[in-house]
């Protein structure tokens, strides 16, 4: 690894190699091309997004469950490169990966022509923000205002609580609604901010897509028409 790269934090997080991508995204080109011009392999359920195996268009999970979203719009496996670049932003606090995703969402955004998008950041847990100091999806969010005018909503909130890995899925249900919420001057505006907006909510990893599904629902109380999901990668 080149030792200026450490010191004036530009080189690539993954190779180290200095070029002026990995000087603003953290990555060199070389390390970021295989996520940038991901192309699904195979068949995807069209609901959550994960590799289907024998069924047809949504897969078996999805049709045992009721979610509070439309569809999940998901980039990566969370596996390999995706996983370690993830890693790097939401652990390690590395704030150029933070852009990085922005250019991904926003590249994505423009193929698919989502417009009128109102992005609404998955909020941070109170251990994570006190970890990190700030909310790494909201960066995100913040990323994409400033680089292509998107707008977005930071309003949902979330208390302190038990470990959703540790429970069964009522428990989990149960907990998550406890759990999230949207102060009342926040809610006031995001009906004012949300109508005609294609509502989209953004988090790093979907896992069981019960935190996802709580926010939508949270989201669809306060003026929400529907809930799209963007997650970075799948689990
Ligand atoms: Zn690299
Ligand atoms: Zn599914």
């Amino acid at each position: 690894m080149n030792i200026l790269s450490l010191i004036f934090d530009q080189g690539c997080l993954l190779c180290g190699h200095d070029d002026n991508f990995s000087e603003k995204y953290g990555l060199c080109r070389h390390c970021a091309s295989p996520l940038l011009f991901h192309e699904e392999k195979g068949e995807r359920c069209r609901v959550c997004g994960r590799p289907l195996i024998s069924e047809d268009s949504i897969c078996m999970r999805c049709r045992n469950e009721k979610y509070g979203f439309n569809t999940n719009h998901c980039f990566w496996d969370y596996e390999g490169t995706a996983k370690t670049v993830i890693g790097l932003y939401k652990f390690k606090g590395q704030r150029r990966i933070g852009r990085f995703l922005a250019l991904v969402v926003y590249r994505y955004l423009r193929k698919n022509v989502l417009d009128d998008v109102l992005l609404v950041p998955a909020p941070c847990s109170p251990a994570r923000l006190k970890k990190t100091g700030f909310n790494h999806m909201e960066a995100v969010c913040r990323a994409l205002k400033g680089m292509h005018r998107i707008p977005f909503a930071d309003v949902l909130r979330r208390r302190r609580g038990r470990q959703l890995k540790k429970l069964n899925r009522e428990e989990r249900r149960q907990e998550l609604g406890d759990k999230l919420y949207m102060k009342p001057r926040d809610a006031c505006e995001f009906r004012i901010q949300a109508q005609g907006k294609h509502v989209v909510l953004i988090d790093d990893v979907f896992t069981t897509g019960s935190t996802a599904s709580a926010c939508a629902g949270i989201l669809k109380q306060n003026g929400a028409e529907s809930v799209d999901i963007i997650t970075f990668a799948i689990d």
